[in-house]
């Protein structure tokens, strides 16, 4: 067996031991102690080198969750609480920022003006193996639609909320959906300029 074929045949290997679509997740009240709490989890031999593992900070005042293997896929990250969907994406956003920001540094760019969100949409492009769509959540995220409140069926017309959010025009239909617009579009000048995504 020649040593490319070996080479194959291990990553064959590696690649059926490896859990695809999980991670072993730790926890840490700073990324020091997340890593150590990390580094502990191996030691107890609760995942290998070769597995995905992360370590995220907990900034809640709430007990911080257990260190664990969570999956992803067909049962959708049932395993995890949305405040910790939240921490790892974000986590996730701001460290793909600082890698994109050294790696502009190291190749002696002029970054100037340039700010997180440049850094992670150069990540997106680098990296997303659906871009559109990746991009469209990002502005979905960045600027989220507005709360309205609909108007009510009063059995011979509609009446429009009364509240007093509705009449100052925060969750009036028309009026918080034009301001939406407008900070999209804003958002989208400064970060996407030309890029189709809503089109
Ligand atoms: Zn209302």
């Amino acid at each position: 067996m020649t040593i490319a074929a070996l080479h194959r045949r291990l990553r064959k290997i590696e690649a059926a031991r490896a859990r695809p679509n999980s991670f072993f997740l730790a926890w840490g009240h700073t990324k020091d102690d997340a890593f150590t709490v990390l580094a502990q989890a191996q030691a107890d031999g609760l995942f290998r080198q070769g597995d995905a593992a992360v370590a995220i900070v907990w900034p809640d005042p709430e007990p911080m969750p257990s260190a664990r293997w969570v999956s992803f896929g067909q049962d959708g990250g049932a395993d995890l609480s949305d405040r910790e969907l939240e921490l790892i994406a974000s986590t996730g956003r701001t460290e793909a920022a600082i890698r994109e920001r050294e790696r502009a540094i190291a190749a002696q760019e002029d970054i100037t003006g340039l700010d997180d969100t440049d850094f992670y949409i150069r990540h997106l492009r680098r990296t997303s193996k659906d871009l559109t769509m990746d991009l469209r959540f990002l502005v979905s995220h960045e600027v989220p639609e507005p709360e309205i409140h609909h108007a009510v069926w009063n059995g011979r017309s509609y009446d429009h909320c009364q509240c007093d959010r509705c009449l100052s025009g925060e969750t009036a239909l028309l009026p918080a959906h034009t301001r939406t617009m407008g900070v999209r579009n804003a958002w989208l000048a400064r970060y996407l300029p030309g890029e189709m995504l809503f089109t």
